[in-house]
């Protein structure tokens, strides 16, 4: 074995003063992760396809890796391909399924996250048929829409379990069942739902769903797609034929390990996360209310316990992420993906709110890791935040 020296932490930032509301975006790697992907980069780097023992050790992790996260996801670890995240898992699924399938049309949300939309542009250039379904106020997508939308031609029905801006929670079983009543197949991207709301593969009756360790505790850069058995998808990556010929390339063995063991660490504790979760945000949702000028963006029932969206009339929300950062409070304007971005959010116009409006938001989000602590330490500077932004 080589010892590895871990380099001075050079990157590390000193989170001990501040408070972390960007779980949305990412979220902090379990220690118990760290631990299981250690020996994957010193004592055990093989290849997993090398037929020497530390191959075979490596091959071994994955199988691990495949268990856990198919027990976390309730399908069985063959319908499990690993990915490098949740975009490349959307991609896959829509791309790969609407290609193989011979049909022409595909039905989508307009709430979806831009991995699921830009592949439907990219099939849109290829001669597909891309219906988008626009949602109500709260980011409900109109489920008559979709049935109306849907037909025998149809290859794919695409909606996510729970929006990443504003936490919308779709009714996925039903969508599921109105796409298989037209022989379509029904994917969706679970990468904010998964381990924060009951999703239950085999009992929605869903066919492929994204996820993506990072935003459960795992590494960056690791992603897995279920594919229920007897779904057949075009591969997007070709090479070698690992994954079971839909995925090429050499396993991120370290990060597959990862996301393996956050999805089981997760799941241990899920139920009662979700109730703290959902309690600490509705503190944050009232107290936030009571602010002048302040709205909620999105539901009040049915939203995912780790996310809060808001407006504030009259301020802009990167000017607000930039205040609460100054005081060590890390929070987000709008997604990770258009963080920074001064176009107002295709989620925010899809329910309705004007551009202004669309780019005075602030997104709260939350892990099972934040404490009540962090919470009052909000609480106490949004108002100061926001005073020093309107001076
Ligand atoms: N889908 C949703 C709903 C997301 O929130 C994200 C990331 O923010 C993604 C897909 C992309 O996931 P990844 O960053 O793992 O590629």
């Amino acid at each position: 074995m080589r010892a590895v020296d871990i380099p001075a932490r050079t990157y590390r930032h000193d989170m001990s003063a501040a408070a972390y509301f960007d779980n949305g975006s990412t979220t902090a790697v379990a220690n118990e992760v760290i631990e299981e992907m250690l020996p994957f980069f010193t004592a055990v780097y093989g290849n997993p396809a090398s037929i020497h023992s530390m191959g075979d050790a490596a091959a071994k992790a994955i199988s691990v890796a495949r268990k856990r996260t198919a027990s976390a996801m309730g399908c069985r670890p063959s319908e499990i391909i690993f990915t490098s995240g949740g975009t490349e898992s959307d991609n896959l699924a829509v791309m790969g399924a609407v290609i193989r399938s011979g049909k022409k049309k595909v039905i989508t949300s307009a709430v979806e996250h831009s991995a699921v939309l830009e592949a439907c542009g990219r099939l849109r250039e290829m001669g597909y048929d891309i219906t988008v379904i626009p949602v109500d106020g709260e980011g409900y997508v109109d489920t008559d829409g979709i049935s109306n939308a849907a037909d025998g031609d149809t290859a794919l029905v695409s909606v996510m379990a729970a929006n990443n801006v504003i936490g919308t929670i779709q009714p996925i079983a039903e969508l599921a069942k109105i796409a298989h009543e037209n022989g379509a197949l029904f994917h969706t991207d679970a990468v904010q739902a998964f381990t924060k709301t009951d999703i239950d593969v085999k009992r929605d009756g869903i066919d492929m769903m994204s996820v993506s360790g990072h935003k459960i505790h795992g590494p960056k850069g690791t992603g897995a797609l279920y594919v229920r058995s007897g779904v057949e998808l075009t591969p997007m990556i070709l090479g070698g034929g690992q994954e079971h010929g839909l995925r090429s390339s050499t396993e991120n063995v370290p990060g597959i390990a990862g996301i393996g063991k956050a999805a089981e660490l997760v799941m241990l504790t899920m139920d009662d996360d979700v109730k703290r979760m959902a309690k600490m945000r509705d503190k944050i949702i009232n107290e936030i209310l009571s602010i002048k000028g302040s709205y909620l963006n999105g539901p009040v029932r049915n939203r995912l316990c780790s996310n809060a969206h808001f407006g504030f009339s009259g301020v802009k929300g990167n000017d607000i992420v930039l205040a609460l950062s100054k005081m060590g409070v890390y929070a987000s304007a709008a997604s990770a993906c258009s963080a920074g971005s001064t176009e107002p959010s295709h989620v925010m116009t899809a329910i309705g709110r004007s551009a202004q409006e669309a780019l005075s938001s602030l997104r709260i989000s939350l892990s099972r890791y934040t404490t009540e602590d962090e919470v009052n330490i909000l609480l106490d500077a949004l108002p100061k935040a926001l005073r020093s932004v309107r001076k």
